[in-house]
């Protein structure tokens, strides 16, 4: 069976033949935490130089058979990307701006020397598998809950070699989905953070701003770093003077300057060296509508620490698909630290986060287009 061609490429559709007992599904779904547990299916798509694009297929979730000489065992050579389906209000199942995941893909991919995929083709193999894995999909926003299906489409290199003179000839795409529940323990509640002095995470010309899997694995230091200083995650700083803030580990920065109706944020301008986030996008994009002006502005950790203790700067918030708005409560760092407003989550925090799953669960409208429909 096949679900016709995109950009060319057909997919064949092999369902499983044991999926997940309906009973045993719903008792994963009660607690299903952050990235534990797969649905019953994945898409896969293969790229070599003389095939292109070709096999795409949705099948069975299961594990991959590689040479021990594959290209990403040895040389990282991977891309990775991150967004939601969503079960709406009307029972509608939804994803949020996959378009712009895909070409946020295709840039960190033409970063890492690997082929582009084609748009249309990344978001029917995420129509696939969100639409065949459905019921996978948590029944929706409970009060103050944000339960969805997190998709993970991943591309590596499978040339069997250890030769590095050329990036690898052949590449792996493929997608999986896990229910999520929120990304952090204490769901809304304030995380604290540790200011990394002595890693950086991202220099100009290098990967910052590509999604792909050495940056994790070079930012884990500063993560534990953050973790024995009783912090719940690293904040990265500009790699020249150690002084600029940049992002967290898998979240941008946001900072509300002053309150009630002169509120501002701004967040750190895209460099090169930090994640363009799709949150971090439609946050700038939906506080000015919500009477709440929001700019790009460079803020050292001076201007941070000072701005808290003047009162100028009053919420810090992080944004990611995975933690939606998370209010930042605590900043520590190895000469000190301090609190950020009252440590409590701020109400231009709470009212973005509002805003944006309101949208994403269709409690509101969609006036710029960002959800996508799937079933
Ligand atoms: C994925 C990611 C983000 C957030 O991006 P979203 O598109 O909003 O999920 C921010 N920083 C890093 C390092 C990331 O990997």
């Amino acid at each position: 069976m096949t679900a016709g061609a995109r950009d060319g490429i057909t997919f064949a559709i092999h369902p499983s033949t044991e999926p997940v007992p309906a009973a045993r599904r719903a008792e994963l779904l009660a607690s299903p935490g952050f990235g534990r547990i797969f649905t019953d299916h994945m898409v896969t798509i293969e790229w070599d130089e003389k095939d292109d694009w070709h096999g795409a297929q949705l099948r069975p979730y299961g594990p991959f058979s590689m040479d021990p000489a594959s290209a990403v065992l040895h040389y990282a050579q991977e891309v990775f990307e991150g967004l939601k389906a969503y079960r709406q209000v009307s029972g509608a199942v939804v994803m949020f701006r996959p378009t712009a995941n895909a070409a946020r893909f295709n840039r960190s991919a033409a970063r890492m020397s690997m082929p582009g995929l084609p748009e249309d083709a990344f978001v029917h193999a995420l129509e696939l598998l969100v639409t065949q894995d459905r019921d996978w999909v948590p029944g929706g926003a409970a009060p103050g809950g944000d339960q969805s299906l997190y998709l993970r489409p991943f591309m590596f290199a499978n040339h069997v070699g250890l030769g590095i003179s050329r990036p690898s000839d052949s590449y792996t795409f493929a997608v999986i989905a896990s229910p999520a529940a929120t990304y952090f323990s204490r769901g809304g509640q304030p995380v604290s953070v540790w200011l990394a002095e002595s890693y950086t995470r991202a220099a100009r010309g290098g990967t910052g701003e590509a999604k792909t899997g050495g940056n994790y694995a070079g930012g884990f230091a500063g993560q534990l770093e953050a973790v024995a200083h009783d912090c719940e995650q690293v904040v990265w700083l500009d790699a020249v003077e150690h002084q600029w803030v940049e992002e967290m580990g898998g979240m941008n920065l946001f900072f509300v300057h002053g309150s009630g109706a002169h509120a501002r944020i701004t967040t750190p301008p895209l460099t090169g060296t930090l994640l363009p986030g799709v949150t971090r996008d439609s946050l700038l994009t939906l506080a000015p509508d919500l009477g709440i002006p929001a700019g790009q502005e460079p803020i050292s950790v001076t201007q941070w620490r000072e701005g808290c203790e003047s009162g100028e700067i009053t919420e810090v918030f992080a944004c990611g698909t995975a933690a939606v708005v998370t209010p930042v409560g605590a900043v520590r760092g190895p000469t000190g630290g301090w609190t950020i407003g009252h440590g409590t989550p701020g109400p231009v925090t709470m009212r973005v986060r509002e805003q944006l799953l309101g949208i994403q669960f269709g409690q509101l409208p969609d006036p710029y287009g960002w959800v996508h429909k799937v079933c």
